[in-house]
Formats: C-alpha cells, structure tokens, sequence
C-alpha cells in the first residue's frame, strides 16, 4: 500500500489580504483542501466567516463575493482575533459591509461582465448597497460593480415595455 500523500496547505503563499477567485485555475481547491469554515456570521452578514486551516493552523476571514467578482478575500487573523470571533462575535472591520467588500474587490479583481443587463446579481445588489446606505450615489454604485452610472440608473427604475423587448431580442442565446 503506498502511504497516503501528507496534504500542506498554501496558507503561507498569501499575504495578510488575499484573493482567491472562485473557480478558474483550482487555487479555491487547493485553498479549501485544508481551509474548513469554523463559524459563519450569519445573519445580515450572510458573506462572512471564520476558517481555519487544518494543516497549520492559521484562522482566516473570509468574505465570499459571489455576485460581481466571484472572488473570496481572505484576511489573515492572528489568534485574539480569531478568539474574539468565536467567544464574542467581535469580527475585523474589513469585511463588516457588501459594500466595503465589493471595494476590496474593485481594488484588486474584476467585475464580472453580465450578457443580460438586468442580471439578478446586479438588481440585488443595487437593492442591498441602498438599504445599507440610502445616500449612496449612481456612480459609486456603478463603480463597484463595474457598470456604467447610466446603467445603474436604468436598473434603478421599473424597465418599460418596449426596452424589455429590446433586451430579450439583443441578449445572445447561449
Ligand atoms: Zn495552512
């Protein structure tokens, strides 16, 4: 029987904030060989977690941005912190917002590209920035997801009739 292959982990490959995009060349399997969420925040924080490595140890945030990067960023925790996570539910600022995680994402990834205008992830994201804060403008909108304000704009009142029709003939079939 040949020995079962000892699994390391590729924590130390990353600094203490990190991308890991969702899918593509494998590095979230390779991430998420060793990596095992501990706890979730839950709640309105459906995007935040606690993991640890099982390898090495090390605690990780994670925000998972499934909408417009489909990225995870990852946050290096030392051990208080990651105490004050599960004893308190004390979480690092960084990822505390969908806002403030779809920045980190502008700064460091690449929005998605949606065929349909009026694609579910942009309409709901729209809907979350504003509940989270109601004086967000058109263009930091645009800017974190990557559209243009006058797309935003559109996407920000009821679609008429006749610019349904157009949609639903312009869009490529897949
Ligand atoms: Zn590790």
């Amino acid at each position: 029987m040949p020995m079962p292959e000892a699994v390391t982990c590729i924590c130390a490959t990353f600094g203490d904030l990190a991308v890991v995009p969702m899918g593509g060349d494998g590095l979230d399997e390779r991430f998420f060989a060793t990596v095992e969420s501990i706890r979730d925040h839950g709640g309105e924080r459906w995007w935040l977690h606690l993991a640890r490595c099982t390898a090495c140890g090390q605690d990780w945030m994670i925000a998972q941005e499934e909408r417009i990067y489909d990225d995870y960023y990852l946050k290096r925790l030392n051990s208080a912190e990651a105490e004050a996570v599960v004893s308190a539910n004390v979480w690092p600022a960084e990822f505390l917002t969908y806002e403030a995680v779809l920045r980190f994402g502008q700064r460091h990834s690449k929005a998605f590209h949606f065929l349909d205008p009026r694609a579910g992830s942009l309409l709901w994201t729209i809907e979350d920035l504003r509940k989270a804060r109601p004086d967000i403008s058109t263009h930091e909108i645009g800017e974190l997801l990557g559209i243009s304000e006058a797309h935003v704009a559109r996407l920000m009142r009821p679609e008429r009739w006749h610019e349904r029709i157009v949609r639903k003939l312009t869009m490529p079939r897949l």
